[in-house]
């Protein structure tokens, strides 16, 4: 039996993932804004240090955290927030956590970004780059003045640069960083970018080579395996799980 903690584990990919380490036998210490063993609002950084503290308070060893709360971006969004949720309520969490995850023997992170990142068009470079320099205050006030769909990809893609800046020093840890990139996916995120009254009819305008969108027990699948020993080679990569559809727009 090992020891995870999931965050924006009350719902979607969060939720299944929790549900299949579970069944698997595993610990799971479960995160988010209601309906988890540590409740806590990770846009702030206060709430980001009582997720940490509660975590703490019934483990001093994880064997991997996969951090999925996150917020979409849509129509009149707060900008300022899907920064702020998406890139550092999960850095700050993680970075956190790092002794504990040190402390295993062998540890893997896995964190989630997204395939809007290859196919989503209009977003800045610069704003992720700024995003991943790590100043919040910074990155709030630039991504307050950008619309919130653009500043989703760009904190997902903020997310693959922390992974691979830090991946080779948390290895010499034992700790594996990496990160999942899913298209889209029948969770709650998708209902609401549905419902969106400009962006909801480009939801399933992307094409997707299996005529479908994933299940969050597809992704949980490819994460569990991250999280797994069997990938042990596996260091600083995104994977892709999208059904096809970057592979369809970057052929
Ligand atoms: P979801 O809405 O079902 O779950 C997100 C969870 O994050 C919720 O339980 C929510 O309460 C939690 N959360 C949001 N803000 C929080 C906060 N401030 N503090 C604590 N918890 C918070 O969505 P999902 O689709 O399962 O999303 C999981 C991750 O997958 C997100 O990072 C999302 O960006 C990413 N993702 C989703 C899709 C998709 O199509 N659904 C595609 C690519 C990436």
């Amino acid at each position: 039996m090992r020891t995870f903690a999931v965050t924006g584990a009350a719902s979607g990919i969060g939720a299944a993932t929790t549900e299949r380490l579970r069944a698997d036998g595993h610990r799971v210490v479960t995160i988010d804004r209601a309906d988890a063993d540590v409740v806590a609002d990770l846009s702030t950084p206060a709430g980001r240090s009582s997720a940490v503290a509660g975590v703490r308070e019934v483990t001093d060893v994880l064997h991997g955290v996969v951090p999925c709360a996150g917020v979409a971006g849509g129509t009149g969004g707060d900008g300022a927030l899907v920064a702020s949720v998406n890139y550092f309520g999960t850095v700050e969490v993680v970075e956190s956590l790092r002794p504990l995850l040190a402390a295993a023997d062998s540890a893997s992170v896995v964190v989630v970004s997204s395939n809007s990142v290859e196919c989503q068009p209009g977003w800045s470079r610069e704003l992720a780059a700024l995003i991943a320099d790590g100043d919040e205050p910074a990155a709030r006030a630039a991504a307050a003045a950008t619309e919130a769909v653009h500043v989703y990809p760009a904190s997902k893609s903020a997310l693959r640069t922390w992974v691979r800046r830090n991946a080779p020093a948390w290895a010499a840890d034992g700790v594996r960083l990496n990160a999942v990139a899913p298209g889209l996916v029948e969770t709650a995120m998708a209902t609401v970018m549905r419902a969106d009254p400009e962006l909801g009819v480009f939801v399933d305008a992307y094409p997707s080579a299996i005529g479908r969108p994933g299940r969050p027990e597809e992704v949980a699948a490819a994460i569990v395996w991250l999280l797994s020993d069997e990938a042990s080679l596996v260091v600083g990569t995104t994977l892709v799980i999208d059904g096809g559809t970057d592979a369809l727009l970057n052929p």
